[in-house]
């Protein structure tokens, strides 16, 4: 039964404590909500080893918050990213400064900004039920039998949410966009690699590669490749960390060999995944909840613009919550605002990564041809994408 002192529609769920969650769980915090995150794993074996780049719109969000320096502390600035093709010949150099981290890292560092704050986290807590009451506010049911009460659920719990499958059963599945990503650290000879503060691509003949040197010796890389028959993740992480980067090599056989290098290099466990989109999204809400994040719009990562993508929609969501008087209008203005920008960037993400891993010959020819002018283009537009500036932080009211 509601608590007839508390203030109407303020118990918020926030399922999911990845990147969306835990930050849109700190904003809500701030205005005035009472917030329980709930989160399936304590760790997630998706987060181990593999880093993402967060670009400026994702660090605009978070300095708007006074939480880029803490967040961010982990992770390593690039100046600049360098495009080279697989003959090695530089294409273009992007001047946006983005920031790599750890995916762990950064998920971790959000998790504690949020319990900081005021937020109850609740790990090994898995959404597997969600009934509407009633009076519109929700019972939710765990994996472990247990059961919560919220007034809003919103639902941060990733390309393959479970809340969007509960609260909209008829929205499309996510789709598999025929590509495997990884990613891993290498270890190398201290004066091997220069720590030239940049993020360097490169597009490999049949697969894309990326890599910083972080610090004398220590290299982050990542890979992208095409395989048409989806393979899943319980599959990809069955086979032998040492067999898949010898695998990696063998397939960047034609390319630079600061690639092979860096793979023949690698320490530690190798994150690896294939990677989903979702396509888009008749509605992303229903009555008092909603979905966000990837839950909402998971874009393929050739941009590296999900995290970003969903500390923008945090911020928003939260703002849109406390300003208008009713979580309905608050997710129709929210998605009004938000629409346009996600489906352009997933346009823009499947375009990129048609360049970047073509599986036939002769595409890889054109690519080869069209390559400088299209980077420069890619560039163009990932300034504009970067371009989002969130709008000063409302003063707080209680
Ligand atoms: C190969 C690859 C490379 C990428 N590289 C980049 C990059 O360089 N830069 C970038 O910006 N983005 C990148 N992305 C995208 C980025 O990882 C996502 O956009 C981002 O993680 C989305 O954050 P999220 O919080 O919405 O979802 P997630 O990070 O997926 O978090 C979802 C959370 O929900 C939890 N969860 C799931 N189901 C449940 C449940 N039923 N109950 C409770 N909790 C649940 C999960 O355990 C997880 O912690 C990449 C993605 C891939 C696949």
């Amino acid at each position: 039964m509601r608590d007839e002192n508390r203030t109407p529609r303020r118990r918020v769920a926030v399922i999911g404590a990845g990147i969306t969650g835990p930050l849109l769980s700190v904003c809500l915090v701030r205005l005035g909500f009472e917030v329980d995150l709930y989160e399936a794993y304590v760790r997630r074996a998706q987060d181990v080893g593999s880093f993402l780049n967060l670009a400026p719109n994702g660090r605009a969000v978070l300095e708007r918050l006074g939480l880029a320096d803490r967040v961010l502390e982990q992770g390593v600035p690039a100046g600049s990213i360098a495009f080279a093709n697989h003959r090695g010949r530089a294409l273009v150099r992007n001047p946006e400064r983005t920031t790599n981290i750890m995916r762990g890292e950064l998920s971790g560092a959000l998790r504690e900004a949020a319990t900081d704050s005021g937020v109850k986290l609740h790990t090994a807590k898995r959404l597997v039920a969600l009934a509407e009451n009633h009076d519109g506010d929700w019972r939710l049911g765990f994996e472990d039998d247990t059961h919560a009460e919220a007034d809003l659920v919103l639902g941060c719990d990733g390309v393959n949410s479970t809340t969007r499958r509960l609260l909209l059963p008829d929205a499309p599945r996510p789709a598999y966009t025929e590509v495997v990503g990884s990613g891993g650290r290498a270890r190398l000879g201290a004066s091997e690699l220069p720590v030239d503060g940049r993020f360097h691509m490169v597009f490999g003949l049949r697969g894309f590669f990326g890599y910083q040197v972080v610090s004398p010796g220590e290299v982050w890389w990542f890979e992208n490749h095409q395989e048409t028959d989806e393979r899943s993740f319980a599959e990809l992480a069955a086979i032998d960390d040492a067999r898949w980067v010898a695998a990696l090599a063998d397939r960047h056989r034609p390319d630079p060999a600061v690639v092979r290098r860096i793979l023949n290099a690698s320490t530690g466990p190798v994150g690896r995944w294939p990677v989903h989109e979702v396509p888009p999204l008749r509605t992303w809400h229903r009555g008092s909840a909603a979905v966000l994040g990837d839950a909402a719009h998971a874009v393929a990562p050739h941009l590296g613009a999900g995290a970003a993508l969903g500390m923008e929609d945090a911020y928003e969501l939260a703002l849109a919550l406390y300003e208008h008087p009713t979580p309905q209008r608050a997710f129709t203005a929210f998605e009004e605002s938000r629409r346009e920008r996600v489906e352009a960037m997933a346009k823009q993400a499947r375009q990129t990564g048609a360049v970047m891993t073509p599986d036939k010959w002769i595409t890889r020819v054109i690519r080869d041809l069209m390559l400088p002018m299209a980077i420069k283009q890619g560039v163009r537009k990932g300034t504009e994408a970067y371009s989002y500036r969130p709008s000063p932080w409302p003063v707080r009211t209680g």
